[in-house]
């Protein structure tokens, strides 16, 4: 089976949060099929939407080479969340560990537990700017640019 270069978007904004980024990624490295890439640095931003008086997030974005399908990954990333005690009540409230597909090759997904690209992603500095650090020239396969021009859009926009 082939493999597919994808891209994962990491988050945490509740407990040790470096700690939990950390151990997602060495979950994520024991997976079978999975080959860790390249991370991005790690950042810490203000919380967007959700409830009021949240933690900063930590966040980052991994490059990861998948033998298997989109649906597969995303039950690995499941997974790991599930491992690392994933509790969370609230839409965007505050989580130990998120993990987001943000991109798997040039695949465009749209199935009701999985869109591919992730639909805001591109709206997102968050995500935006760890990506264009590892993946600048790396494809949107929807919206026919690269990272690199999805940031300055981004940033042009603010
Ligand atoms: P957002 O997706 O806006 O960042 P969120 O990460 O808080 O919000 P979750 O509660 O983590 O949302 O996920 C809700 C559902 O999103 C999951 O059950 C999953 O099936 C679905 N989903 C759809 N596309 C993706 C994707 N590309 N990556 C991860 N989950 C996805
Ligand atoms: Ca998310
Ligand atoms: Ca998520």
């Amino acid at each position: 089976m082939p493999s597919t270069i994808a891209y994962i978007g990491l988050g945490s904004n509740q407990g040790d949060r470096l700690a939990m980024i950390f151990a997602a990624l060495k979950l994520l490295d024991e997976m079978p099929g999975v080959v860790m890439g390249i991370l991005s640095q790690i950042i810490e931003t203000a919380p967007l939407g959700g409830p009021v008086n949240q933690e900063n997030y930590l966040n980052c974005v991994v490059q990861a080479n998948f033998t298997g399908t989109a649906d597969e990954l995303l039950a690995n990333l499941q997974a790991v969340e599930n491992h690392l005690g994933r509790r969370r009540k609230v839409k965007w409230g505050p989580r130990n560990i998120d993990l987001d597909l943000l991109l798997f090759g040039d695949e465009i997904i749209d199935k009701p537990h999985l869109q591919v690209p992730h639909p805001q992603m591109h709206l997102r500095r968050f995500v935006m700017e760890p990506l264009v650090q590892i993946a600048p020239d790396a494809i949107h396969p929807q919206l026919v640019r690269t990272m690199k021009q999805l940031l300055a859009e981004l940033e042009d926009q603010q």
